[in-house]
């Protein structure tokens, strides 16, 4: 039920946003102590955008990012893909989503050392069942869109940060997600570099259209997408688009009220 592919869109796809969340609370218990990392959110992405969601460490990113990823099930409310209720599926159904419609990227990249990129990438397409020479060839693809055409047999080790997080990248897109969630991607990064996995990032979001969530804390990579939303304490507190407000307004949810 991708709603893909050479028929165009499903019948009724339209009628729901990508993601949608009411009212999500997750609350981690830790023996007698319970810490409340989500605390109410409501959220709609529509197909194609690019969300970053910023926030001091701490605020429930990865908590709601997880969410929308269908890695893990609210304590409260409920998270939607395509209208779809995910928080009602079970462990193996929402396994089979994750694998087919969503793609997850990581700052520590969580590359399996011993494999080359070539391999890594084609992992998930073995999973989901696509024939060897079906897999490498399109494992082949993904690794040149990335800019890595020239490291296809390199493992991990052998690749600069910024080399494994496109490998990464690739892996995450090889099963031709709808959805590209990254969880502070350029963590690890240096600047510059961080800057071109964030452009590369963009481009796939424009020239494939793949709806892209981002984390970050860094407001130079919150400034590449086209909303920011604002968390804090696991509230949303406020999201704007970033050609409405101005790029610095955005990113201070104190300075409420004017220009907006
Ligand atoms: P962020 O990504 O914004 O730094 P997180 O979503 O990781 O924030 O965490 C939000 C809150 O939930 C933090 O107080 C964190 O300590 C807590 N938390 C996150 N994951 C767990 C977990 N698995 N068990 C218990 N507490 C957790
Ligand atoms: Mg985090």
């Amino acid at each position: 039920m991708k709603g893909k592919g050479e028929g165009g869109k499903a019948k009724g796809e339209e009628d729901f946003p990508l993601v949608k969340l009411v009212d999500v609370h997750k609350v981690y218990k830790l023996g007698e102590v319970e810490v409340h990392a989500l605390r109410g959110v409501n959220l709609e992405v529509e197909r194609g955008e690019f969300v970053a969601i910023v926030g001091p460490s701490g605020s429930g990113k990865s908590t709601l990012l997880n969410m929308i990823g269908a890695m893990d099930r609210p304590t409260k409310g409920q998270v939607f893909i395509e209208g779809q209720d995910i928080t009602k599926m079970s462990d193996k159904e929402r396994a089979k989503l994750r694998l087919e419609r969503i793609g997850f990227v990581f700052q520590q990249y969580h590359l399996i050392p011993w494999l080359p990129a070539i391999k890594s990438v084609e992992i998930p397409l073995m999973i989901a069942g696509v024939p060897p020479k079906e897999r490498r060839k399109r494992a082949e693809a993904l690794l040149h869109e990335v800019g890595l055409g020239d490291r296809m047999w390199h493992k991990p080790s052998e690749l600069s940060g910024g080399e494994q997080q496109r490998v990464a990248i690739a892996r995450a897109l090889a099963n031709e997600p709808e959805i590209l969630l990254a969880d502070e991607p350029t963590g690890n990064l240096d600047t510059k570099t961080g800057a071109e996995i964030v452009s590369l990032i963009r481009r796939l979001n424009e020239e494939k259209g793949v709806t892209c969530i981002i984390v970050t804390h860094d407001l130079e990579v919150a400034a590449a997408a086209r909303r920011v939303l604002y968390l804090r304490d696991g509230h949303i507190v406020r999201g704007q688009p970033l050609a409405k407000v101005g790029k610095e307004k955005a990113l201070r949810p104190e300075e409420e009220g004017e220009g907006a």
